[in-house]
């Protein structure tokens, strides 16, 4: 039977409305289709360009009934929404992806052990469910290593990074302290990566699946800070991240957009970190640089539709605004000059408060020439680091 595809003029509904729903909005506007944002804060970005919206708790029985009768399918922007609200929504409408595929993935020790029970290649980890255990664990998985809570971390929040045994017995009790009931952690081995790649892959309901082109990432206090496409890897590197890709959402039977963190090691070996069951802050660069963004793409697949090809159409560079960032850039002149550049696009999220740590918006240089590109992102992203003083100050 032929899956049938939702058509321009309907209502999709997401879950979420940060950026990455804002986004997912915009992109479902520029093809015909509205949206419906859920999501608890009212301040969240996506509500004001959505067609309708809900602001009650996730929990709330009244606006499950009310959200899937209003919308044609539904996907999610972040994976720490409720697996068992994609669930309830999924008896009455498509869920993209389904409420399964976000339960192995929302739990990073579930998402650890399948992916390592499947055989694809993950860092050593072990788990733990009582912070006083961890001395003994971190003995077993070795030092270094990086303990991270099993649910809801994101841009290195709740993680504790252990380069000796020494060190443990002070973190305990800040373990123990971000300890919620029934919570657990994993423990990873810190892997010696020479770089941080990520790839995105999206997967129709008729099982094609299409990749976006490799691309390094660079961190900064754990959050994602520049992006630069295409990556400059050894070769066979962006053809076995294709593999990967395409095997772990085939294996998870995967509906929808998703991304895979990974680490390059030395001789070429590539482990998994993490997969993301949505677009992607390392995906941004698609909204200029590719035939066809990350979010137009995810409006693709969850409407039913094939993934399309996707084409490269420039280099690029893409450099996140984060917390004061996006103050700084209004006020230095040389960062308005890289602004002022052909090929040079800023996106402001448009988020009421400004605060620490938080991804406020992100610019894209393009260039014919992947190193001019990179040499205008980093001129900007010196000018942020100038203007707060030092990478801590984020
Ligand atoms: P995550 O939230 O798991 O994506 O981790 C945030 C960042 O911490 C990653 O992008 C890496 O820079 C670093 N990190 C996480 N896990 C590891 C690991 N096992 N080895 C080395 N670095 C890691």
């Amino acid at each position: 039977m032929t899956p049938t595809v939702i058509e321009p003029g309907s209502v999709l509904g997401v879950l979420g409305g940060g950026q990455l729903g804002a986004l997912f909005t915009r992109a479902a506007a520029k093809h015909g289709y509205r949206v419906v944002v859920w999501d608890p804060d009212r301040d969240a970005p996506a509500h004001r360009l959505a067609a309708h919206s809900f602001t009650t708790p996730f929990t709330d029985r009244e606006t499950v009934t009310r959200f899937a009768s209003t919308v044609s399918a539904v996907t999610y922007e972040w994976e720490n929404v409720p697996a068992e609200l994609c669930e309830q929504l999924e008896r009455q409408r498509p869920v993209r992806p389904s409420g399964g595929v976000l339960r192995s993935i929302q739990n990073r020790l579930v998402q650890k052990r399948f992916l390592a029970g499947h055989g694809f290649p993950v860092p050593r980890f072990a788990p733990l469910t009582d912070p006083n255990d961890l001395p003994d664990l971190v003995r077993e998985v070795g030092c270094p290593v990086i303990c991270k809570t099993a649910m809801a971390g994101y841009d290195g929040k709740g993680q504790w990074r252990i380069d000796e045994p020494s060190a443990v017995p002070c973190l305990v009790p800040s373990v123990l302290a971000s300890a919620l009931p029934g919570m657990q952690w994993i423990v990873e081995a810190c892997v010696p990566f020479e770089r941080e790649l990520s790839i995105l892959a999206a997967r129709g309901v008729d099982g094609e699946v299409i990749v976006f082109p490799l691309v390094e990432n660079e961190h900064e206090q754990g959050i994602l800070r520049t992006t630069l496409v295409p990556a400059l890897v050894a070769s066979g590197v962006a053809e076995r991240a294709e593999t990967l890709a395409r095997g772990v959402i085939e294996c998870m039977d995967g509906v929808g957009l998703f991304c895979l963190e990974l680490f390059l090691l030395p001789d070429a070996v590539v482990l998994i970190n993490e997969v993301a069951p949505r677009p992607h802050n390392s995906g941004h660069y698609t909204l200029d640089a590719c035939s066809l963004s990350q979010f137009e793409q995810q409006v693709r697949v969850v409407c039913g539709l094939p993934p399309e090809p996707v084409r490269l159409l420039s280099p690029a560079a893409m450099v996140n605004l984060i917390g004061k960032d996006i103050e700084t850039i209004k006020q230095d002149a040389e960062c308005q000059r890289l602004l002022g550049l052909p090929g040079a696009y800023l996106h402001d999220y448009g988020k009421r408060e400004t605060r620490p740590r938080r991804k406020m918006g992100h610019v894209t240089f393009l260039a014919d020439e992947r190193n001019i590109a990179r040499e205008r992102a980093d001129q900007f992203h010196r000018r942020l680091l100038d203007a707060i003083g030092h990478p801590d100050g984020l």
